[in-house]
């Protein structure tokens, strides 16, 4: 190995680390104002049924799109979201968002998929945060087939007394709670025989190799095996060709999202989807 000049590597590390911090506390700014101005929209990800290609639901994924600059990723912006606060107004703005356009696709007369929204960790730290969640359904006169969420496994494991009763109430209820990023979190399986769960979402690492790698392959498998098991819903993320494709439909997963079928894309490109035109189901005549 070569002989690094050591003081020199801590002074670049220290500019980049430097730099990072000031980009991270301007975009935290940013955020509030963002939002006031209207700078978020949501795009939706069709997932196809595998036997079918049929569209069944659609993940609502957030987008922000500064007045100046390019577009930031969520992976980038929730995290600072979460850490200045901000992302309870954000998390509001969203659900209230996903029930507007879902109330405008019934009233088009799109009655078949349902929307899931994506609540994160920091989110549930606000003890409300599910009445209000529940609130919102009621106040668009929205059900349990409107509307779902996604949670990661490590929000189920942190979560307190009052946010699981919630969560119970919301799953006796019927309402839809994945799994996101399954087999990715830090925990036990055992999580799955407490918590209020009725899809899962296998995480789009283990979906990526699959086809080539058998350790992969015998992850992917084995989530979908658990998942039936338990009368889950099992759903592939991430699915980007046809050799995974054909791999999730052998092993009969439910629900298939990602790049191979459908981006993720503006609510109105979703009308002419669910209007019948249906690109991309050439993937499925194998
Ligand atoms: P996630 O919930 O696991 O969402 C799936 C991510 O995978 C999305 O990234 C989606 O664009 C991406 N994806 C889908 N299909 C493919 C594929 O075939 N290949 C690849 N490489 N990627 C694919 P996105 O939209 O950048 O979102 C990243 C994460 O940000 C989400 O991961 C979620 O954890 C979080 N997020 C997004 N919207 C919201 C939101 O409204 N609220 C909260 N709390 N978190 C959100
Ligand atoms: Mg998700
Ligand atoms: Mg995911
Ligand atoms: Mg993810």
């Amino acid at each position: 190995r070569a002989k690094l000049d050591g003081r020199g590597v801590v002074r670049f590390f220290q500019q980049k680390l430097h730099d990072e911090l000031v980009r991270q506390h301007y975009l935290s700014a940013q955020l509030e104002e963002a939002l006031d101005n209207g700078e978020f929209s949501l795009h939706y990800q069709p997932q196809v049924s595998a036997a079918s290609g049929r569209i069944e639901n659609l993940e609502a994924l957030l987008r922000w799109e500064p007045a100046e600059g390019p577009p930031l990723s969520p992976a980038e912006f929730i995290p600072l979201a979460e850490r200045s606060g901000v992302i309870h107004r954000m998390g509001d703005w969203v659900i209230e968002e996903a029930c507007r356009q879902q109330v405008e696709w019934r009233a088009k007369g799109f009655h078949e998929h349902r929307v899931d929204i994506n609540v994160s960790g920091r989110q549930l730290v606000r003890p409300d945060a599910l009445k209000s969640f529940e609130d919102a359904l009621q106040r668009h006169g929205l059900g349990p087939r409107d509307i779902g969420i996604e949670l990661t496994e490590n929000v189920l494991i942190e979560a307190d007394e009052t946010v699981l009763e919630d969560l119970w109430r919301l799953y006796h209820r019927g309402i839809h709670i994945a799994i996101d990023d399954f087999g990715t979190g830090y925990s036990s399986l055992s999580y799955l025989k407490h918590f209020p769960v009725t899809a899962l979402k296998i995480d789009r690492s283990f979906i990526h190799d699959a086809p080539t790698q058998p350790k992969d392959r015998a992850i992917m498998e084995g989530a979908i095996f658990i998942g039936h098991r338990l009368g889950l819903e099992v759903v592939a993320e991430g699915v980007e060709n046809a050799e995974q494709l054909s791999l999730l439909r052998e092993m009969h997963c439910d629900l298939i999202q990602g790049f191979f079928f459908y981006r993720p894309m503006p609510a109105k490109d979703i009308d002419r989807l669910l209007g019948g035109f249906v690109p991309g189901s050439e993937g499925l005549s194998s």
